[in-house]
Formats: structure tokens, sequence, C-alpha cells
């Protein structure tokens, strides 16, 4: 029996990406891979609603490349930032920050919460002028989302930049990047895109490519947008292209990705992920399982972040395992031995087979533990939800 893996991220590929990803791998230049390449340009747009005028670029790496290209082209030494800290991810972006020579503020909340908008507000006024504003959408060690849009809005209020780490959230969670006035927002391939690891994607705004031109010295050249316009403007005008090569499998692999998740159109992907994960949190519910995330406004829809019950620690992974589902272990150092984390973003949330399978092992596995659940409940529970009509 294969295992099915509900990691947040890699995740389960869909049969017609896996089918795309294993085609013996195009040239560069090849008729088929322009095509593709500058499909899934726009595609990105679509996906990201960032409009016409947002810059999408691809490139060979995972989701920390992304977060380096994001700090190496927004950031010069001695700029002034402020990250949004509500997890492991936001601090690694101070990590890499601080690498470019930012001078980092993090206005941090407890774990499992996010902090409060009025505080973000009064350290932009009182620390500034920043460069730019840091946020994680879904941080993957906490289960925590922040709100993107007032974000932005005091973004915009102050002159800074507004960047966000969607590596757990792009194509799971409703990201409106024009209306908002988003100027960054980066992920990687194997979260909620559906993809294999390997690609790290971005699209950027007119703010964020003026800033990068006004900059006194030249990123790091792989990392450069400038090194990567040229050819993703060729590749869009379907021509042949080369600045360093592409993972050309991955990018027919996402070519059709993006072409699947915007099969109804994105709003459409994003409710049914949403509907997905309420209706698991309902069952999560049900076994009496409590969630790391406080309350649900601030719990992301692309995983569950779930506390051991009483009695029960790490020892229940290898029993949901044996049931046949790979969950994840804890990431954040104050939940790390107390919690566990479960994806189910992308292509994972649209099969109630897969959902259903995860909540059976989960709740089998907590009897064998000792726990008094109602595996039946949990899965009457999901179904409901799953049920309930758009
Ligand atoms: N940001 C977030 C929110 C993530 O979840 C991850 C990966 N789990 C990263 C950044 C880093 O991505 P990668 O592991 O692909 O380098």
């Amino acid at each position: 029996m294969a295992t099915l893996l509900m990691i947040p991220g890699p995740v389960e590929l869909s049969p017609g990406v896996l089918a795309a990803a294993s085609v013996p791998p195009p040239g560069h230049t090849s008729p088929r891979l322009i095509e593709a390449f500058g499909r899934s340009i726009e595609r990105m747009r679509e996906v990201w609603r960032s409009g016409p005028s947002g810059q999408p670029f691809i490139l060979a790496g995972s989701g920390t490349l992304a977060m380096e290209v994001a700090a190496a082209n927004l950031v010069e030494p001695g700029d002034k930032a402020l990250v949004v800290v509500t997890g492991y991810f936001s601090e690694r972006m101070t990590a890499i920050l601080h690498r470019y020579g930012a001078e980092v503020t993090e206005v941090a909340a407890p774990v499992g919460e996010v902090p409060a908008t009025g505080e973000i507000r009064e350290v932009l006024q009182r620390k500034g002028p920043f460069k730019a504003l840091f946020a994680t959408h879904v941080d993957t060690s906490t289960g925590v989302r922040v709100d993107p849009e007032p974000l932005c809005r005091l973004a915009r209020e102050a002159g800074v930049l507004a960047v966000f780490d969607g590596v757990c959230a792009t194509a799971g969670e409703r990201f409106d990047m024009a209306d908002w006035g988003a100027d960054l927002y980066f992920t990687a391939s194997q979260k909620a895109i559906g993809l294999p690891p390997g690609l790290a994607l971005m699209v950027a705004g007119e703010r964020a490519l003026a800033a990068r031109g006004a900059r006194k010295a030249a990123p790091p050249l792989y990392l450069d947008w400038e090194s990567w316009l040229p050819i993703h403007r060729a590749y869009e005008e379907r021509k042949p292209s080369y600045f360093a090569t592409p993972a050309t499998s991955l990018v027919m692999a996402l070519e059709t990705g993006l072409g699947e998740i915007l099969e109804n159109g994105i709003e459409a992907r994003i409710e049914t992920q949403g509907r997905a994960a309420a209706a698991l949190r309902a069952a999560w519910k049900t076994l009496g399982l409590r969630f790391v995330p406080r309350t649900e406004e601030v719990t992301g829809n692309t995983l569950s972040v779930l506390l051991f019950p009483d009695g029960v620690d790490a020892s229940l992974l290898p029993q949901i395992a044996a049931r046949g589902v790979t969950v994840a272990g804890g990431l954040h150092p104050a939940v790390k031995a107390t919690s566990f984390r479960l994806g189910h973003m992308g292509y994972t949330a649209t099969r109630p087979d897969y959902l259903r399978k995860a909540v059976e092992a989960v709740a089998g596995a907590l009897q064998e533990s000792g726990a008094r659940v109602d595996p039946e409940a949990a899965v009457a529970a999901l179904e409901s939800g799953l049920a309930v009509p758009a």
C-alpha cells in the first residue's frame, strides 16, 4: 500500500502534473518549453491576481531561494526592514535580511497568534523610515495565517514595500495582489501549487521592480531580477532565450499544475481549499484535538498544526504512518515536542478520499495510543463539512 504524503510539502501530485513532469526533459529553447514557460507566466498572474503589471519569475530553486531573491533585490546594507513574526519561517526571513545588511525590527506575537495591526502601525511610525515590511502568509511551523490586506494598507500609508512569503499559502489562501497593493508575493512549487520541489515562484509589482532599479549595487547575478527579466519577457513573447538553464521538466509540470488550479477559476480553488480545511477542523475537534493557532481567524487552510492530547506524544506519528498516511512532526521550538503537522494543500484538498484516509489514520492511531475517540464521528464530521454547499 502506497503511503499518502500529507506533510506540509512536498505534496501528492495530480496524475496530470505527474505525467507532465515525467516527459523527457525538453531543451530550454524547444518550442514546447517556450510555450509552457510563456503560459506559466500568464497563468501565474491569474493565480496571484496581480493584473498585467505584475512580473512573474520562475527560477530553479526552493522557497528559501525565493526569500533570498526578495532580500537581494529589495534590501541594501543599512536599510530598515520590519518583519512580522508568526513562526519559524518569519525568523528565517530575519536571518536572510541580516545577511544582506538590513537593520531588522521584529514585531512578534506569542506562538499561535498574530501581532495586532495597531502595534505594527505604531512600530512603522516610531522606528522608521522602513524600506520594506515582510510577513509570512501562513507560517508552516505554527499554522498561523496573517491577513495580508491590512498589512498592505499599513505599508502603503507608511510608503514601504509589502512583501509576503506565500510558500505555504499561494494558491491555497486568498491573495489579491493588485487590489491590495502587495509588492512581492513568492512561493515554492512543492506546496499548494502542487508540483515536485524545485521551483521558486514569485510575482513582483512595479514598485518592487523600481526598488531593484534604484539600487546602488547590483545583487548577486543569479538572484538579480534584472538577469531574468529579458528571459521572462522573451518567453512570454514565445521567443527562445537563455540566461541560466531553467528546470525544464518542472516548467512543463507548472504549466499543467497552474492550468488545473485555474480550471474553474482561482476563487473556486481557494474555496475548495477552505472547505476541505474547515471539514478537517471539524473532524479534529470531534477527536478532541486542539490547534496551535489560537483562533479560527488566524488558522491557515493549507495545513493543520495540532497539539498531542494528554498522554500522547510523537510516537503517534509512526502509528499514523502504519495506517498509510505520512504526517510531519512539530517544527517551531515552542511546540516541537507537543505538536504534529498535517498538510492538506493543493491537489490533496480536492480529494475527499485522501482527507478521509487522513482522519481515519489519525483517529485509529489515537485509539491505539489509549485516547477515547470515536473515529466514525470524526469521519462523519469531515463528510458533513465537505458537503457544505458553495
Ligand atoms: N517559507 C515557508 C512559509 C515555508 O513553509 C518554507 C518551507 N517549508 C519555506 C519558506 C522554505 O522553503 P524551502 O524549504 O522550499 O526552501
